[in-house]
């Protein structure tokens, strides 16, 4: 069996993160540990700065975990003419395709015509051919012109009554939880102190200027304040709550999207079906065993917390899917579901939901605070490059050092390596034949963990049960879990089971029985006691029935749709 991988990520202990937040005064304390929130610590520290990060769930559980997961330009922008917004995101794409190749991975787009439709192929043709042209060399692969026969040989779910012709293109696609961790460890590895589950509860002003934030750790339930020179709210659909307690204006309007997941065989697509369903935009999605679709837009109004799926979202949903596809869905082929909030910032003239820019914004004050809001997951990076120019040019001289240039635009991810196609193909035959691994499970470390699929293993080469699946079928492993827990700061069943792998979303009903031997493993590795194992089982039991609360029509937040 081949010798255990590098020395562990010790930076990411928690008892000494919640030490340094206690003690240090950083140059930047960043509340949310979002996308956005998670991108500002790594570029700040990879510049130089003392930074803390303080999340008051999990990384990533807010809407980085409950996105469409495409990485994207958006080409519907271009239909209002937001270039600047589709070239920036068409870069970004780009640039996460050389700098996460495990994470971010190229896949084709269908888009059907039809006669009834609501752009003419000639518009369509112009928007691709613009859209590739925005791209330049980050370029992934030019659109073509799929004629009505091959379209329907390409996607043969899709409903052809109709169906003038049809085009190809090409976008990327990640896991959104996994992604956000990943920038949020790399973050840590270049010296921040990023900690999850801990609450900004307060921000403190001394004369007159924002000094720290107080917290309370919600793991160990204790209060602690972190000190700053500067602090930066990354707060998503938060935002208006985190400025509340500085009484500055809110500034957000949050729109809410669902998705749900269905097995391939129910609803099989080759690509990912972008079409249109009352004018609003969906996309069918292949997720290996599964294809998830989404998405709604809708004004919200309530708490972002806990938001999921209400049984008229799902309706509509399968509505749409019924009425593109051959198909005859229903609620109970829909094995999951996620709900999000998108961070939207307020416009004049109420456009409707979905006309809301997906452009960012950064506000400025009170003194000593700076705020950003908006945007996309795509878009994270150079948001966050904006964010920490526009601060260190107004506080330079209040900082402990001269920053260096932003890097994040040329320095990878964990994991990455170039020529990832070559490297994924020979490493997961050599964990075939090393490790004993099926091929389904070698590919799916390989893929999910890039190079770092070494240090997954580190404490399989000691403990050989860690290479058993977690459920039979399943190509993950109990070694995931040990992990997550040592080096991955995941420190509930639920972190687990629906962010560090997706468990919960593309297992069978939740994937309770895989939940079963994940919480084994968290035991010994967390030193849970077994009340305390009884305890996180059932809040991950709590969560799925919420997730699925649609079947029995519920699911919405009394009040918060609107
Ligand atoms: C349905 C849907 C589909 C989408 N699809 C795409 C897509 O395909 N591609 C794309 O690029 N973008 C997409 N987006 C947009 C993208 O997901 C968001 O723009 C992005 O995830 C926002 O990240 P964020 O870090 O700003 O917010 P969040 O991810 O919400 O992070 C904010 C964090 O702040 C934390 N927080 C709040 N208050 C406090 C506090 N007091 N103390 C400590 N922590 C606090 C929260 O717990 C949360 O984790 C989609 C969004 C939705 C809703």
């Amino acid at each position: 069996m081949p010798r255990p991988g590098p020395a562990p990520r010790r930076a990411a202990e928690r008892g000494a993160l919640l030490n340094r937040l206690r003690t240090e005064t950083f140059d930047l304390a960043v509340i949310g540990g979002g996308i956005t929130g998670a991108s500002i610590a790594r570029d700040a520290a990879m510049r130089g700065l003392s930074v803390a990060l303080v999340e008051r769930g999990d990384f990533a559980s807010g809407t980085s975990s409950r996105s469409s997961r495409l990485i994207h330009g958006g080409l519907r922008y271009l239909r209002d003419r937001h270039i600047r917004l589709v070239r920036e995101g068409l870069r970004e794409r780009g640039l996460l395709l050389r700098l996460a190749p495990h994470l971010v991975r190229p896949i084709p787009f269908t888009l059907p015509v039809y006669e009834d439709g609501r752009d003419s192929p000639t518009l369509l043709r112009l928007g691709l051919t613009g859209y590739d042209l925005l791209a330049g060399t980050l370029g992934i692969g030019r659109h073509r012109a799929l004629p009505r026969d091959r379209l329907i040989g390409a996607e043969p779910a899709l409903r052809d009554r109709g169906l003038q012709t049809g085009f190809r293109y090409f976008d990327a696609i990640t896991n959104d939880a996994r992604l956000t961790l990943s920038v949020a460890l790399s973050a840590v590895d270049c010296g921040a102190a990023a900690a999850n589950y801990v609450e900004a509860v307060s921000l403190e002003m001394t004369n007159g200027r924002l000094s720290g934030v107080n917290c309370r750790d919600l793991a160990g339930m204790q209060e602690l304040t972190v000190r700053a020179r500067v602090v930066v709210g990354a707060a998503g659909p938060w935002t208006d709550q985190l400025r509340a307690m500085v009484d500055a204006p809110a500034a957000l309007r949050p729109t809410k999207g669902i998705h749900i997941v269905v097995p391939r065989e129910r609803l099989h697509t080759n690509s990912v079906v972008a079409f249109y369903w009352a004018e609003r935009p969906l996309f069918a999605v292949p997720a290996g065993r599964h294809t998830y679709v989404g998405t709604t837009d809708t004004d919200w109004t309530g708490d972002p917390s806990g938001v999921e799926a209400n049984a008229d979202e799902v309706a509509y949903v399968l509505e749409a899917v019924n009425g593109n596809f051959n198909v005859e869905l229903t609620m109970s082929d829909v094995g999951a579901t996620w709900a999000g909030v998108r961070p939207l910032i307020t416009e004049e003239g109420s456009p409707s939901p979905s006309d809301v820019s997906r452009d960012y914004e950064i506000l400025d004050g009170p003194l000593g605070m700076y705020t950003i809001c908006g945007g996309k997951l795509t878009s994270a990076r150079a948001m966050a490059e904006d964010l920490l120019d526009r601060v260190i040019e107004k506080e330079a001289s209040r900082l402990s050092r001269r920053p260096a240039r932003c890097r994040t635009a040329r320095t990878p991810l964990p994991g990455a390596t170039a020529d990832f196609d070559r490297y994924r193909l020979e490493a997961a035959s050599a964990l075939e034949r090393g490790w004993g691994l099926t091929e389904e499970s070698a590919q799916h470390l390989v893929d999910t963990y890039g190079t770092d699929h070494v240090r997954v293993l580190g404490r399989a080469a000691r403990e050989p049960e860690l290479l058993e699946p977690v459920a039979g079928g399943s190509p993950v492993l109990r070694a995931e879990v040990a992990y997550a827990a040592s080096e991955e700061m995941a420190v509930t069943l639920e972190d687990f089971m629906r962010r560090r792998s997706d468990l919960m979303l593309f297992g069978p009903e939740g994937a309770l029985g895989a939940a079963e031997a994940a919480a084994a493993v968290l035991e010994s590795t967390l030193a849970w006691d077994r009340p305390e194992k009884a305890r996180q089982l059932s809040a991950y039991g709590e969560a799925v029935a919420r997730m699925m609360a649609f079947r029995a029509g519920r699911g919405a937040a009394a009040g918060s749709d609107r």
